[in-house]
């Protein structure tokens, strides 16, 4: 029989695993039983609606046993098994979504890289830190014959079909010799194991046995001198549950501390980081249910297996019943991990009564209003820690207020947070408390960076007049305002494009006039710049610069440059009506003027290049950078 290769990433991690002064070994028991139990979670799932299981809730076990002459650990399940092209796709590589990054971390094998594996292991491949065989025989469950999966490490694996009578899975670990300094043989004492077992296992939900021995006194019948019983002591087995079964979730606050949840959530997730935000709830009432949720600090990379995406888990009185419920929390909190437990949902349900179902329903409102309070709090004693959460999910906060015509808008006002001209970043309710009276309108620029907002030309008037003006960096952000509408009475101002409302009745009167006095040059202008520019006008809003570009129309300028890196050909050719500002009173202008008067080839050239610069400041491509420095070079 040949053997088979491991992939090449799993062969690079094999080799880290088993090679790496690693010094959290003991772990491989807690990935093991773990799998185990996933593996039950799914055949117990399918003995809701299968007869033919043949199992009910009680049957289902993880047997720990151990054979000292042998050296071996076997972890043996009943749960839904493998076939085995199941075993070779799953244990022959770590084929999941997260290998490649992790793989990308671990190269360079610097002390912290080794530490992502001494915190959360890699599953199933943990076993090799201790053993230098892995067993593995496996039945499916509806399939008659068995597999057989063998490896001694890094070397490659054995996969051969074989009789089994029982449905499941036996993982057989043989241990490594003891060297100086690790004494595998420990993991085959049963005191250790039992502690290895609380420690990590205590909260899985199936009962985890092993045989136990202890000491016994019996009576021997007969009598002593003094007439008291006889005693004799014998060595019994029994076999014990270990684990005492109760999920995490379904325990009360006193006995479970808020830590210790979260410890439970970073080695479900294998998250390296604390999450930044928990939600424990124990509803009763019209529906009950418990719940215990999670925000990430920010999107796990690092999860090798499963896709990384948040997700809330459904039980009922703790048995399985959907991995993931999308359904439960809208969109806008899919960052939301953990697990909702309530006795009160119909174990066979499926994703489309779901969606009508009340229970549920109510369940998802009051879990909102949770996260929400939660984010809050966060958001008031804790803003760095918020800023950090709001760099991860604020997207999904974003799309929320924009989703369905902006129903939710009221309900996710208060989370959004925006940066500023005073360089803070802050709610939109914290910008208008700070409006000085004076102050009628929100100001916002929009740009590719905070930085290229703060640089706008436009933004200058605002902040000359001591006014706080909103930086945003996506097209995005922009449609988040144009749904939010105001906020508490108070309209959003498009510095690029919008009347800034600083002139006065005779001021705006003068400028008009202005413009009717220079059109013939502005019309010059535009005839030089060509089809792209659909106007020309003097600006109101300059004070230092030359000249500016903004846009007429619902399609901003941000939203051309949004588009122009579009997946299709027609959103690529998006484009903003743009429109030319000139400032009057800068001496360039001047200088067009009188080229304009003299020599009108020079003019021609200034209005472009004047076009360039605006284009530039307003952090737009410049079509051909060549023929600008040229432009330029010329006017010495
Ligand atoms: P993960 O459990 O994170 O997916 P593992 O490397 O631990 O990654 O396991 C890989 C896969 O092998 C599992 O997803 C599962 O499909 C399968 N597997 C492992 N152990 C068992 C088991 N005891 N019973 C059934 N399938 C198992």
């Amino acid at each position: 029989m040949s053997k088979k290769q491991f992939k090449a990433e799993s062969k690079r991690l094999l080799d880290l695993m088993i090679n790496s002064i690693y010094t959290n070994k003991e772990i491989f028991l807690r990935e093991i039983i773990s799998n185990a139990s996933d593996a039950i979670d799914k055949l117990c799932y399918l003995s809701l609606t299968d007869d033919s299981v043949g199992l009910s809730r009680e049957d289902f076990k993880i047997d720990i046993l151990v054979n000292k002459d042998e050296r071996t650990i076997t972890v043996r399940d009943n749960g839904i098994g493998m076939t085995l092209e199941e075993a070779e796709n799953n244990l022959g590589v770590i084929a999941k979504s997260g290998s490649y990054q992790f793989k990308g971390e671990m190269d360079g094998s610097k002390a912290e890289d080794l530490s992502i594996i001494g915190q959360f292991g890699v599953g199933f491949y943990s076993a090799f830190m201790v053993a230098d065989q892995v067993t593995v025989r496996s039945r499916k469950f509806g399939e008659e014959q068995g597999v057989e999966w063998k490896s001694t490490g890094a070397d490659g694996y054995t996969v051969t079909p074989i009789q089994k009578d029982t449905v499941g899975t036996d993982v057989i670990m043989h241990l490594k010799a003891d060297t100086d300094d690790e004494i595998y043989g420990s993991y085959l004492e049963v005191w250790k194991l039992k502690a290895l077992i609380r420690k990590y296992s205590d909260y899985v939900r199936w009962p985890i046995k092993m045989d136990v021995q202890h000491q016994e006194r019996f009576e021997t019948g007969e009598k002593n001198d003094d007439g008291s019983p006889k005693y004799e002591y014998k060595m019994v087995t029994e076999n014990e549950t270990i684990n005492s079964m109760i999920p995490i979730w379904q325990r009360s606050k006193s006995e479970v501390t808020d830590d210790d949840c979260i410890q439970w959530y970073k080695e479900k997730n294998r998250d390296r980081k604390d999450p930044c935000a928990l939600v424990r709830i124990n509803a009763e009432g019209t529906v009950s249910y418990k719940a215990m949720l999670f925000v990430p600090g920010e999107e796990n990379e690092n999860a090798f297996s499963g896709d990384n995406k948040g997700g809330i888990t459904l039980y009922s009185n703790g048995v399985m019943i959907m991995e993931k419920c999308d359904k439960l929390v809208h969109d806008y909190f899919d960052f939301v991990k953990g697990v909702v437990d309530s006795p009160d949902l119909s174990l066979n349900i499926s994703r489309e009564i779901l969606q009508h179902d009340r229970q549920l329903r109510i369940i998802g409102q009051n879990l909102e209003k949770r996260i929400k309070g939660e984010l809050e709090k966060l958001l008031k004693e804790d803003k760095p820690k918020y800023q950090e959460f709001y760099k991860n999910f604020g997207n999904d906060l974003k799309v929320g207020v924009c989703d369905e015509y902006g129903r939710y808008k009221d309900f996710l006002r208060d989370l959004l947070i925006f940066y500023t001209s005073e360089d803070r970043q802050i709610t939109l309710k914290e910008y208008v408390e700070a409006m000085p009276e004076s102050q009628k309108v929100i100001y916002y620029a929009t740009a590719a960076s905070v930085k290229q907002a703060m640089s706008l030309p436009q933004c200058e008037q605002v902040r000359s007049r001591g006014f706080e003006l909103i930086y945003l960096t996506s097209p995005l952000e922009e449609m988040v305002l144009e749904n939010l509408h105001d906020q508490d009475g108070k309209t959003f101002c498009n510095v690029v494009t919008d009347d800034l409302g600083f002139e006065t009745e005779e001021e705006k009167k003068a400028a008009e006039e202005r413009d009717i006095e220079n059109k013939e040059l502005l019309d010059f202008v535009k005839e030089s710049v060509g089809e792209e520019l659909s106007k020309v006008r003097l600006s109101r809003k300059l004070t230092t610069q030359a000249c500016c570009l903004t846009s007429e129309g619902p399609l901003t300028l941000e939203m051309e440059r949004y588009f122009r890196h579009g997946p299709s050909e027609e959103m690529r050719k998006v484009r903003a009506t743009r429109v030319l500002e000139l400032n009057p009173e800068h001496r360039a202008f001047q200088v067009l003027k009188e080229a304009w008067d003299s020599d009108k080839e020079k003019a021609g050239k200034l209005s472009q290049i004047l076009y360039v610069l605006a284009e530039m400041t307003a952090g737009m491509d410049v079509e051909d950078p060549n023929r600008f420095a040229e432009q330029v070079a010329e006017l010495f």
